[in-house]
């Protein structure tokens, strides 16, 4: 009883540009665990494959050695079931559950920022893991050292494996993703159409696999079968709800620059002075809330910066405006006369 979704194994992962490394990396921990990339810590943005990595990983220790105990939790349980133990007085049976095993996989560790009594039961289960050469993994929306309130121990150990990152599939990895998809599900889908979906939905896989249900839910209803104007049927209020403001990153930043006396280039460079450093973290927030653009496209607008330079911009923005009342009145400002 590992917890583990049978369809995250490593024969349904496609792999692409995007996430080559990280699937090299979880192949490698599941065939030679706990000796050369441990922790492995995969980080990236939401929908890109890592839980399914992760689990594959879990899988194919399995079927290499049916007895091995694998764990596989969210950071959230990890949490939740630290303090039952607590509450319950069963904190010894807590550690036998999490220090006995062989594989132990942490899905979205970055929630456990803030919560200090469960980072130093981490801790302690971690070292012990590791002491017996016994494999961790963990994945994350962005790195150690960007995940907010982590004790620093934490944040070194977790750098001393291997931090791997996923980026958003390109098209051609889209297109074999959605083939894959079509063939598990038994649907018969011309060629030109799987590239029409992949090239209308190029945020994340998840969505990707939202789309291609969309489009058998829209075949199935009108009796027809799945070609390219079924497909665009099927799509066309996605594609509204996209269009419907009208809001370009483009015109964010002008609209920011304007209000703050700086250039767009300004905005997109690398200047580190304050006077743009701010107004550039406030454009990138408002794009984030008031578009569709995922974190890396918008970091490509922003003369291509990484995803993480962008999450930390939000996050930074987040905060001061509930802090700052000079940025609080400026977003606000700039927020509703973008969206009129
Ligand atoms: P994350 O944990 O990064 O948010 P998930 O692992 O939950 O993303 O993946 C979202 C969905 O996309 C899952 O259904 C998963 O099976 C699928 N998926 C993601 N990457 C791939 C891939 N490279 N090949 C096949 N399916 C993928
Ligand atoms: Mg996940």
């Amino acid at each position: 009883n590992s917890h583990l979704n049978p369809k995250y194994t490593f024969d349904s992962f496609i792999t692409g540009s995007g996430n080559q490394m990280a699937h090299a990396a979880a192949l490698a921990v599941a065939e030679d665990p706990g000796t050369i990339y441990n922790p492995l810590f995969i980080y990236g943005g939401v929908g890109l494959g890592k839980t399914h990595l992760m689990q594959a990983i879990g899988h194919q220790m399995i079927k290499l050695e049916p007895a091995a105990n694998v764990k596989y939790v969210t950071s959230e349980t990890f949490a939740n079931d630290f303090i039952n133990s607590i509450q319950t007085r069963t904190q010894e049976e807590f550690r036998q559950e999490y220090r006995n095993v062989d594989l132990l996989l942490i899905d979205d560790i970055q929630f456990f920022g803030e919560k200090e009594g469960t980072q130093e039961e981490f801790f302690h289960t971690f070292n012990e893991l590791y002491a017996n050469s016994k494999q961790i993994v963990m994945t994350s929306d962005r790195l150690p050292n960007e995940i907010p309130k982590l004790q620093d121990r934490l944040v070194s150990r977790f750098k001393w494996g291997l931090p791997v990152d996923i980026t958003a599939p390109d098209l051609e990895t889209r297109i074999a993703i959605l083939r894959n998809k079509a063939e598990a599900e038994n649907l018969e889908i011309p060629n030109d159409t799987l590239s029409y979906i992949a090239e209308q939905v190029d945020t994340n896989v998840r969505e990707l696999e939202g789309a291609l249900l969309r489009v058998q839910a829209y075949s199935t209803m009108n009796k027809e079968d799945i070609t390219k104007s079924i497909a665009a049927d099927a799509l066309k209020s996605l594609k509204l709800n996209k269009e419907q403001n009208g809001l370009t990153v483009g015109k964010i930043q002008s609209r920011v620059a304007k209000y703050y006396r700086v250039s767009v280039n300004d905005l997109k460079g690398k200047k580190r002075v304050k006077t743009i450093v701010v107004p550039r973290q406030i454009a990138m927030y408002l794009a984030r809330e008031l578009t569709d653009k995922s974190l890396p496209q918008i970091g490509m607008e922003f003369g291509g910066k990484d995803h993480t330079t962008v999450m930390h911009s939000c996050d930074k923005i987040s905060e001061l405006v509930i802090k700052n009342d000079e940025i609080k009145r400026a977003v606000n400002e700039l927020k509703d006369e973008l969206r009129n």
